[in-house]
């Protein structure tokens, strides 16, 4: 015990039967979690049980249990020893100690706060330093006049601040001794707060270090140092603002004159307290790209458990990613250095030639960009006082007017793009998926396993995979507008105007994407940082209207409305974006009450990104949603085939097959004649078997349900259908009400045949079924009730059971609802 200070004695250095209090307890993560669960806590009495020397675990009695902890996480536990000179020298005798004193004692510590101020040269840390301490260290107007450092205790509000002065540094990477010095100071001594000393006339570079502070994530406080010349220079700086965003308190100082000194001193207690609102640890956002290569790396040294317990992981996979040395040092001693080694250049190489450049530069540049959408958030002026790249672009691109129609006219070659070139393919696939269902029809033996193949698989994954050209030229576009940094303006534009709903900018692209397909949507609602907006984002996104409901309100809106179409179906959409105003306002006061937290949205560099890596990441998009056209959509399209199928044998109202067999040996008919007689047979047939299977039986089941919406049982089991995906719902109508939509002029056929429908039971038997208000009803219902199976099991995915589960009923109740309102609210008027 004699070779270690006493100030630093640590769990693992009391010996087998010694006894100590707990004073602090250091350490990173879920490591740190563990231990204060355990009970570590300060103030509680431990006794080690067995420390045999260079033998792992140590046991110790805490709270009369015995616990096991490795040397590495004893090592983290600072204690003061019960029978230490320490509380000794303090004690009149030189006896047995009494609880108390052992007690006062460990509160004396407890109530130290080691603080280390950190921050450019030159940004007024010593000149702090001797503000503080009242000593008369050297201040310079140079840089490197501080080598070594410098350490003084303060007294405030009953607590001992130790101060430590450190040399001044750019960055915490390796080049100079005075970063690795600094750095070795953070890592090894651990602060308990580190105090940021920053020059607040050149905020952009100074925050380059604050960036490295929070990827450690340790405690820290920003003295913004020479407020002074912000005033003079008039910038604007929402400085408490810039705290929430960092999570970092920001107290202005003005050391040469002494002021706000004392207040961030108070404030160095709340945090080391950690009783600051405002002090919280965050994660700057990298960009997709980086943040996954920084996730391989971080499983891999989370292996390691000393150095996971006494550093953060996150911080050690982005220094690695830097090609930084010395934190290879750190891991050096871990069983998998090798692996660490091996994942740390893979990602590496696939970063420098994802974006041509060294990988220190393509973090820093990522770092970069979170400094600028923090400080363009919060320092009116930033962009025009500070010139740099792409400053000129953005003055355009995130204009508070032009940046709108840049937007809108970028939007609209988007969508155009998506759909025009998209047809084109689509018709192949078309062409491809019929002419593969002719091939199994015409070479298979009949029977289910025939039907099964072409009326339950090949029609069902085959009429949503049509849409796979869309989607991915959809996802194309998206790609590019995330490699060009050009996504990241977009949310920042549509900020304000999300905050309105209660979301964030980054939710606009998502719900955008909604009005493709919702289902990868849904997959992009994880570029949100928090979970609750995510959820909420996730929750509304079926009220964008998916192309797949397109067909459903083209069917009705040429049968009912043959005046103003496109303003009618331009209603359902804008109601669609309504409602999803409407609950995205709800949610935000009920469920997601709690107030939150605000968070920087990083404005990149503008990148000109490789084709190559463009497409990649559109197919990689792209092949997300393959796999789960592969996997639910099949097994839906089965299903609901099935139900649709079976019974086989049902009693039909006429004799079909022999009507069919009699009309097709009719040698008095011409053979078109024949054919139009047999081919309605069938319909017909079909369309009774339809109606007496299981689906009917259940459409049927829900009718009185649906009756007072205005909708019979052949809706209903639309309905039903549709469920598995929304394009189904036409092709379900065409069979149920007896008009071929295979046909060429199969809309124009069913048009007529929905237009004579009559309400064949019930209360409302004899009147027609669709009138102008039901119709309309049934457009909002399709709109609006369950997405479809591939978007809940997206957000199952996503958000858990729990919230797939939520998004099935109230988006069926709520479409319910509002065609209740509809049909009820027509009828009235009528
Ligand atoms: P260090 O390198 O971070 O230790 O910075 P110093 O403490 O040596 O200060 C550098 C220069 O900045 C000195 O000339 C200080 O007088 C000056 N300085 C420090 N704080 C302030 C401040 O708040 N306002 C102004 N205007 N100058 C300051
Ligand atoms: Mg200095």
């Amino acid at each position: 015990m004699t070779e270690k200070r006493e100030d630093n004695l640590t769990l693992a250095d009391l010996k087998t039967g010694e006894e100590g209090v707990i004073v602090k307890v250091k350490g990173h993560g879920s490591f740190r979690k563990r231990i204060t669960e355990m009970g570590f806590v300060s103030g509680k009495n431990v006794k080690v049980i067995k420390n045999a020397p260079l033998k792992d675990p140590v046991e110790y009695r805490l709270m009369g249990y015995n616990i096991s902890l490795r040397r590495s996480e004893a090592s983290l536990i600072e204690v003061i020893a019960s029978d230490s000179g320490y509380v000794h020298a303090k004690s009149p005798y030189r006896g047995t100690l009494s609880e108390d004193r052992l007690y006062s004692a460990m509160r004396e510590r407890t109530k130290t706060i080691n603080v280390a101020l950190v921050g450019n040269p030159n940004s007024g840390k010593t000149t702090l330093f001797n503000h503080a301490s009242g000593s008369r260290e050297r201040v310079g107007n140079y840089g490197g006049v501080t080598v070594e450092s410098k350490e003084a205790a303060v007294r405030q509000d009953g607590y001992t601040i130790k101060l430590v002065d450190l040399p001044g540094t750019y960055s915490i990477t390796e080049y100079t001794p005075e970063e690795l010095f600094v750095r070795n100071h953070l890592l090894n001594e651990s602060p308990d707060v580190v105090v940021n000393v920053i020059d607040a006339s050149s905020l952009e570079r100074n925050m380059f270090l604050t960036t490295q502070l929070i990827d450690m994530n340790i405690k820290v406080i920003i003295a913004l140092n020479m407020y002074d010349e912000l005033k003079e220079k008039n910038i604007e700086l929402n400085h408490t603002e810039l705290g929430r965003l960092l999570g970092i308190p920001v107290i202005p100082t003005v050391a040469v004159r002494g002021f706000g000194i004392t207040e961030l001193l108070k404030r160095i207690i709340v945090v080391y307290e950690e009783a600051d609102p405002d002090a919280r640890h965050i994660h700057i956002n990298y960009g997709n790209t980086i943040e996954e290569s920084i996730a391989r790396v971080q499983a891999e040294i989370k292996k390691n458990i000393d150095a996971a317990a006494r550093y953060s992981t996150r911080y050690l996979s982005v220094k690695l990613l830097e090609d930084d040395r010395s934190t290879l040092d750190l891991l050096r001693e871990g069983d998998n250095f090798e692996a660490v080694m091996r994942v740390q250049q893979a990602e590496i190489q696939s970063l420098e030639k994802e974006y041509g450049v060294k990988s220190g530069t393509v973090i820093a540049d990522a770092k970069y960009g979170f400094i600028a959408g923090a400080l363009n958030e919060t320092c009116k002026g930033y962009s025009v006082d500070l010139p740099g790249k792409g400053r000129n672009i953005d003055s355009v691109l995130t204009h508070r007017i032009w940046g709108f129609p840049v937007f809108l006219a970028f939007m609209w070659l988007m969508f155009q793009t998506t759909f025009t070139l998209g047809g084109y393919p689509m018709e192949w696939i078309e062409a491809g998926v019929g002419w593969i269902g002719g091939l199994i029809g015409s070479t298979m033996p009949e029977g289910s396993l025939r039907d099964l193949l072409t009326d339950g698989i090949i029609g069902g994954v085959g009429g949503v995979i049509v849409f796979l050209p869309n989607i991915l030229i959809l996802f194309f576009f998206i790609s590019l507008m995330e490699d060009t940094g050009y996504m990241a303006r977009v949310s920042f534009i549509m900020d304000k105007l999300m905050h309105k709903v209660g979301l964030h900018g980054k939710s606009f692209i998502p719900l955008l994407m909604g009005f493709g397909c919702n289902v990868p949507a849904v997959m992009a609602t994880r570029t949100l940082d928090n979970r609750k907006d995510r959820i909420i984002t996730m929750l509304i996104i079926p009220f964008m209207s998916c192309s797949a409901r397109l067909p459903v309100y083209i069917l009705i809106i040429s049968a009912f409305f043959p005046i103003y179409q496109g303003l009618v179906l331009f209603s359902v959409y804008l109601l669609g974006i309504a409602m999803a105003v409407i609950m995205a306002k709800l949610l935000r006061s009920t469920v997601f009450s709690k107030q939150d937290v605000p968070f920087v949205m990083e404005l990149p560099p503008y990148r000109i990104p490789t084709i190559r890596n463009t497409l990649r990441h559109m197919w990689f998009k792209g092949s997300q949603y393959l796999r789960k056209m592969g996997t639910v959509i099949l097994v839906a399209s089965v299903i609901i085939w099935a139900l649709g199928y079976f019974p086989r044998k049902v009693n039909y109202s006429s004799d079909y097959d022999s009507l069919i067999a009699s009309v097709s040996s009719d040698n008095s008919l011409t053979e078109e004649r024949r054919n139009d007689l047999v081919d309605s047979l069938t319909i017909r047939k079909t369309s009774e078997h339809q109606g007496k299977s299981v689906i009917g039986r259940l459409g049927r089941f829900i009718e009185p349900a649906i009756l007072p919406l205005g909708f019979d049982w052949k809706i209903g089991v639309s309905i039903l259908t549709g469920m598995a995906a929304k394009e189904i719902v036409v092709g379900t109508m065409g069979i149920l009400y007896h008009a071929d939509a295979g046909s060429g002029e199969g809309i124009a056929g069913l048009t007529e045949k929905l237009q004579l429908q009559v309400h064949t039971r019930g209360k409302l038997e004899g009147e027609r079924v669709f009138t102008p208000v039901v119709a309309y009803g049934f457009m909002l219902f399709i709109l609006i009730y369950f997405p479809c199976v591939a978007v809940i099991a997206a957000i199952r995915k996503e958000a858990g059971w729990g919230w797939a589960f939520f998004a099935m009923f109230y988006t069926t109740a709520i479409a319910w609802v509002v065609a209740f309102i509809v049909y009820q609210g027509g009828r009235l008027l009528n």
